[in-house]
């Protein structure tokens, strides 16, 4: 059975495709897609020829906007994003670690100048080695994304 099957097709919208298997619930989660009113076709834990098992979202009548794309980056940074559109795959990229993100995530810094001024977050992103740090523009700390975006 081919993954067209596997979820329902969509008119026009958007499919995360390729997300790690338990990511999924995260994802929606976190960019309040289950609040909207956008109808929504997850899959959970379907077979990946690349890596076992994966989890896949559709979202009708939707289009992610690039800071949505950056965020879910820090959860899937190996998920693609289709746009579609009359039921065809109209644009496809696969998610990439931004350089920076803004006003995405609080500072974890408790003494972080962001926790007391109107001052918007903003990160610098660097990979290393498997983990991805971020370094707060304001206070300088640098932090794991496990604990930026509160992954566990
Ligand atoms: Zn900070």
């Amino acid at each position: 059975m081919s993954n067209k099957l596997q979820v329902e097709a969509i008119c026009q919208g958007t499919v995360i495709d390729h997300i790690p298997a338990g990511q999924g619930v995260k994802i929606l989660d976190r960019l309040h897609l289950l609040n909207g009113e956008a109808r929504i076709t997850v899959g959970f834990n379907l077979p990946s020829k690349a890596r076992g098992f994966k989890d896949i979202i559709k979202v009708e009548g939707r289009m992610f906007t690039e800071q949505e794309a950056n965020e879910l980056a820090l959860f899937a940074p190996s998920a693609t994003i289709n746009v579609i559109d009359d039921y065809r795959v109209v644009d496809k990229f696969t998610m990439a670690i931004p350089k920076t993100l803004r006003a995405a995530f609080a500072c974890p810094n408790s003494n972080c100048i962001t926790h007391n001024e109107p001052v918007e977050s903003f990160f610098y992103l660097r990979q290393k080695s498997s983990d991805i740090q971020l370094k707060c523009h304001y206070c300088e700390k640098s932090f794991s994304k496990e604990i930026v975006a509160e992954l566990r």
